[in-house]
């Protein structure tokens, strides 16, 4: 019986990855991962199968259910197996389902971090977003819930930190930005979207609540964080110097 590692694979950048996870990666039998994943990251499972399982969209628990089983089932084949995430595993990333799932088969199971998606976000706008003074405390928030869940805190949580992400909600920026304003966030709060951060084609856009809709038609098809609060004012002055202008809602 092998072991079944949930490993993180980062933002993008391979070289932003542990040495844990590309040794594992190296040592790898099968390696199921995620559709984003880039390839070169890939190319680090030198001698492993490969299988991608990108989740279809409508039918996510059957899909969960399937990746599950499959884990379970190549540890009995093989000895190192290797469950590859984008960012880290424990973020957003369905992994209690996986290790629940594992060990109540009595399957090994290990968890390895990765740099998550907002602090990739941080390095790339060189903003901290704990900056002594302005902000005491980060949330990670996503306004997605599955089908059947209860709405969960996500504009609560949002409204009670200091400085907040927000994932995989760039594509209903509209939708989140009345939420927030309804909630009683300042329409003047500082945001920032930072699409595919590490990656070369990594694109930041700066502006305030009211114009997060407007923001978010600027960027591309990649994957982009949400980023809100007052850390951001001064990348959001100095991005509107930059183009002569204030951001205007549309
Ligand atoms: N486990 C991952 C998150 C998975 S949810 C992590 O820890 O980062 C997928 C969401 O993560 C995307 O919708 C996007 O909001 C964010 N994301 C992932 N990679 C990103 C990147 N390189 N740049 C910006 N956002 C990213």
């Amino acid at each position: 019986m092998g072991t079944v590692y949930l490993v993180g694979a980062g933002p993008g950048a391979a070289d932003l990855m542990t040495l844990r996870a590309v040794r594992l990666l190296g040592e790898a039998d099968i390696v199921f991962h995620d559709a984003l994943v880039p390839a070169p990251i890939l190319a680090l499972a030198a001698r492993a199968e490969k299988v991608p399982v990108g989740k279809r969209c409508g039918r996510r628990s059957t899909a969960q259910r399937f990746i599950n089983k499959r884990l379970a089932d190549a540890a009995r084949r093989h000895r190192i197996v290797v469950r590859l995430k984008g960012g880290d595993p424990m973020v957003f990333g369905r992994a209690h389902e996986e290790l629940s799932y594992l060990r109540a088969r009595g399957v090994r199971v290990a968890v390895v971090p990765g740099v998550t998606a907002a602090l990739a976000a941080a390095a790339e706008m060189g903003v901290s977003f704990t900056r002594r003074g302005a902000a005491r405390s980060i949330s990670l928030v996503t306004p997605r819930q599955g089908a059947g869940e209860a709405p969960n805190g996500w504009v609560r949580a949002v409204l009670a930190a200091d400085t907040s992400a927000i994932y995989m909600g760039a594509g209903d920026a509209a939708a989140i930005a009345q939420a927030l304003l309804d909630g009683g966030q300042r329409a003047s709060t500082p945001v920032a979207i930072v699409e595919s951060a590490s990656l070369p084609e990594v694109r930041t856009v700066y502006g305030t609540l009211e114009v997060l809709p407007a923001l978010a038609a600027q960027i591309g098809g990649g994957p982009a964080l949400i980023v809100l609060g007052e850390v951001l004012s001064e990348a959001v002055s100095a991005a509107e110097r930059a183009t002569g202008r204030k951001a205007q809602a549309r």
